[in-house]
């Protein structure tokens, strides 16, 4: 093993602070010490954001490791803690806190000798990255510089050495076939292999599960199933099971849409069984397809790399350019792109690398050919399988660019987040971020920006010329989208100048939520407000807004009809590429007019009577009481509605599976509320319902402990029940609260204590990492425990307010995290005395449930499951 880079170190926890010498020594040390070393001499560091917030000290900087890391393993997964740190780079893993700096010192040479070998990875462009972070001055770039060998023959440059993706032809419609059951279970057994365990349940749901793919007997009517199926079941093979053998009879391609990153890992992994990596020909059999705000816009980083970003965002493009190297999809969010690597730079740099704003401009692009979306969408044209999630299979059917691209044979895995993602999905918004969005893609970049961003006039410029009506309606465009908010907006609202009438809207809009805010304690998040009784200045300034939006609406129409005549006959000079530009630019047009026409049918209706079928409302959001976003927003009262008629109605074949797709009040599961939202009854379909049990012993092999000696509001109590629950669990616990701050609070009294105990706590909203990055320190250590919300939103109008069905709903979701195996066991612990026992049904059935004191529960959770006996048990 290499010896320690000499560089001095730093590591803190919240148990303390220790600093290693270059020359390798450890001690503790005061913040204050730290705080002045890391000013003198840059140290080395993991993960500064998080250094920084564990010593008050924002602006500290310095070597810090997983930038290191970013550079030199490109697109490998690193867990970024001082355990995954060493486990990435085959290092021992520190014992102890005190222990970490000299890994800090051991990881920087590894990483170093790394670069000095022969058989390094990724050493394919290193030379010139390393080059431009020089000129961007990276604290890393001297360190490194005599480690990085100048190659013999100069590297090429990113864009000319990413591959191209093929055209390939257009798939055939799928056969229509249908499944027996027989050859469903014998496929299932091929799957599950010899040998294994047979399910019952599993080949029970297996075959349900294939009857939606039998053919359609009616059009606009899809077989649709409901199957409910508890944990263990192995639902996953059990659908793939008929799927995959329905892709190979038909040559069809089957989407399978979750809500987690977590099931997608899963499902890419069980797929491995039924399909290979590769077909023949080289192409992929199973494709994971995200929305296309995920992925990175090369035109967006070549324009980064050249100039468009400077200071510490720079730096980021420069690791993101080597990432785009070695990525296998270019998927920025949830993909190989390390979670933590846009929160070291704290910017929204990963966010302006992507396609956000829907500026592509397609095939006029320089990088179409090798672009990652393009790249995406081919290949899921072609797959047998197709793993998405609920928010992209919806936009896909609402507003797919491809008509034939979109999906028949859906299965909804993770059921019980259709609702909401359907909610979300379908919802629209009317605020500042959202109207200055439109605005750039209208007009273009503001004066001033630099950027290759352009405005509508400057991507069909062509058009503009050569067809003199559709020219007038792009000048026209133009002129009217200067009455949308622009940058600045927000200022000027919070001085009381706004500018034109989309401004003076939304200043009233400010003005009327803040009036009518009672929400005094959670002061610093956002605040809304209902529609009703709006102020005449209000509703007034809503008239004139609505005039402007309608103004920029009838030119686009008019351009799109003008597109359309183009296109239908196409003068001589437009070739293929100029043809798929303007189809481009058809698709997006669409959907904005669409969005227009929404946003003035929600302005239309302020003031008058409400329209029976939306709950809207007013909102200003805002973050540590930080303004970021003001508007009016609407969702549909049965989001299932669209659902049923853009989801629904198009497919053949539609299923929804979860272990929690029903509500199980006192009286057992209750299927017609399930139906109703499963959006089916808007098309008039009756569908099948099944219902598989977990084979888990919940009996013996879990316990619901109802605590009921902390006072509701009782913020030192609850803080002290967690620290002893996590010390007697030693652990591995995971924390849900129903709201951020007294989440706050409670991790704010007791990270120290347990930190110097070496029981690691992490909090979503105090850490400053992403969920993601959290999920997998809290999976990776058994000594972690990690706090998060589960925040039970209020909705304006109360028509979907949090009744007893949505709190059992939560209940049994958090519990299904407890016991995920056969051989787990553990405790759910409610700290709430007021605990209803009509929520006890969100519990699996035998469940024992036990109503005790807070050192009783301690005695439990240290011995373990069933090792205490003698308090009062009731039953789920
Ligand atoms: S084709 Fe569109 S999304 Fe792809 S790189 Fe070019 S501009 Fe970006």
């Amino acid at each position: 093993m290499s010896e320690p880079l000499p560089l001095p170190a730093i590591h803190a926890s919240h148990a303390g602070t220790w600093l290693r010498d270059s020359n390798g020594s450890t001690r503790g040390c005061s913040k204050g010490e730290a705080v002045m070393a890391a000013a003198d001499t840059p140290l080395l560091l993991l993960n500064a954001p998080l250094v920084a917030n564990r010593l008050g000290y924002p602006d500290l900087s310095g070597l810090d490791l997983l930038e290191l890391f970013a550079f030199v393993r490109p697109a490998r997964f690193c867990v970024p803690t001082p355990k995954g740190l060493a486990e990435a780079l085959d290092l021992a893993v520190p014992d102890s806190d005190d222990e970490v700096p000299l890994l800090l010192q051991l990881a920087a040479a590894r990483m170093m000798e790394i670069c000095e070998s022969t058989d390094w990875a990724e050493r394919d462009g290193a030379w010139s990255t390393l080059q431009s972070l020089a000129r961007l001055r990276w604290p890393w770039a001297q360190v490194l510089a005599p480690h990085v060998k100048r190659p013999e023959r100069a590297e090429k440059w990113l864009f000319s050495r990413l591959p191209e993706w093929e055209e390939a032809p257009e798939r055939a419609q799928p056969q229509q076939v249908a499944l027996d059951e027989l050859a469903v279970e014998g496929h299932l057994e091929r799957l599950t292999g010899e040998g294994a365990e047979k399910r019952e349940g599993q080949r029970l749901f297996a075959r349900g599960a294939g009857s939606v793919f039998a053919p359609r007997a009616e059009d606009k009517r899809p077989h649709v199933l409901l199957a409910q199926a508890g944990t263990g079941i192995g639902k996953t093979l059990g659908y793939l099971a008929p799927a995959s053998l329905w892709a190979e009879r038909s040559g069809g391609t089957v989407w399978v849409s979750t809500y987690t990153k977590n099931l997608q890992r899963q499902l890419r992994r069980e797929s491995t069984r039924a399909w290979p990596e590769r077909r023949a020909d080289g192409s992929r059999p199973v494709v994971v397809r995200k929305g296309r705000e995920n992925y990175l816009c090369l035109l967006n980083l070549e324009d980064a790399l050249q100039g468009g970003f400077s200071g510490r965002p720079a730096i980021l493009a420069q690791l993101v350019a080597r990432w785009a190297a070695y990525s296998q999809d270019g998927d920025m969010i949830g993909g190989d792109l390390p979670g933590w690597l846009g929160t070291l730079f704290r910017k929204r740099g990963i966010a302006a690398l992507t396609d956000q704003r829907g500026e592509c401009v397609y095939a006029g692009c320089p990088h179409y050919r090798k672009c990652f979306i393009e790249r995406s969408a081919r290949a899921s044209a072609q797959a047998d399988l197709v793993i998405a999630n609920h928010a992209l299979v919806m936009v896909n059917a609402a507003r797919g660019r491809d008509h034939a691209q979109r999906p028949t044979r859906i299965v909804f895995d993770e059921g019980h987040h259709v609702f909401d993602a359907a909610d979300s999905t379908f919802s629209a918004a009317l605020t500042g971020q959202e109207t200055i969005e439109l605005r750039r893609w209208i007009v273009g970049p503001e004066r001033g920006n630099r950027g290759r961003r352009r405005g509508l006039a400057a991507r069909l410029a062509d058009i503009a010329s050569y067809d003199e009506a559709g020219g007038e309606a792009i000048e026209a465009a133009v002129a009217a989208a200067q009455d949308l908010p622009s940058d600045g907006w927000l200022v000027r609202l919070a001085d009381g100048t706004p500018m034109g009438p989309l401004e003076a809207l939304l200043a009233q809009v400010r003005a009327t939520t803040y009036a009518r805010d009672e929400s005094g304690q959670e002061a610093g998040y956002g605040i809304e407000t209902e529609t009703a009784s709006l102020p005449g200045e209000l509703v007034e300034a809503a008239g004139t807004a609505a005039q402007a939006l309608a103004a920029i609406r009838t030119p686009l129409m008019k351009l799109a009809g003008r597109l359309e005549a183009v296109m239908a006959d196409a003068p001589d000079w437009l070739d293929g590429q100029g043809r798929a530009r303007i189809e481009g630019a058809r698709h997006s047009l669409a959907w904005r007019i669409d969005l227009l026409a929404a946003w003035e049918a929600l302005l239309s209706r302020l003031g008058g009577p409400a329209d029976p079928d939306f709950v809207d409302w007013l909102a200003v959001d805002r973050n540590d009481a930080r303004e970021f976003d003001i508007g009016l927003h609407r969702h549909w009262v049965d989001p299932m509605k669209p659902f049923a008629h853009t989801v629904l109605e198009p497919a053949h074949g539609v299923m929804l599976t979860s272990a929690t797709l029903t509500d199980r009040g006192e009286e057992g599961p209750d299927w017609p509320h399930a139906v109703a939202r499963s959006g089916a009854t808007h098309i008039e379909i009756a569908p099948r319902t099944s219902q598989s049990d977990s084979p888990f012993d919940y009996a013996n092999r879990a316990e619901v402990l109802i605590v009921t000696d902390i006072r509701r509001g009782d913020i030192a109590g609850l803080a002290g029940a967690y620290a002893r629950l996590i010390e007697a669990s030693d652990g591995g616990v995971l924390g849900l609260f129903t709201a951020i701050r007294r989440m706050r609070a409670v991790h704010g009294r007791i990270a120290d204590r347990l930190a110097r105990a070496g029981l690691p706590l992490y909090a979503q909203h105090v850490d400053p990492i992403d969920t993601g990055t959290l999920t997998d320190i809290f999976r990776d250590d058994p000594r972690a425990s990690l706090l998060g919300t589960d925040a039970l939103r209020d909705e304006p109008g109360g028509a979907k307010g949090h009744d007893d069905r949505i709190i059992r709903a939560r209940l049994a979701q958090a519990f299904g995290r407890l016991i995920r195996t056969r051989e787990d066991a553990g405790h759910f612990v409610v700290l709430s005395s007021a605990f209803p026992s009509r929520f006890l049904s969100a519990f699996p059935d035998g469940t024992p449930v036990i109503r005790l004191t807070l050192a009783e529960a301690l005695q439990r959770v240290a011995h373990g499951v069933h090792a205490v006996t003698g308090s009062e048990t009731e039953s789920a």
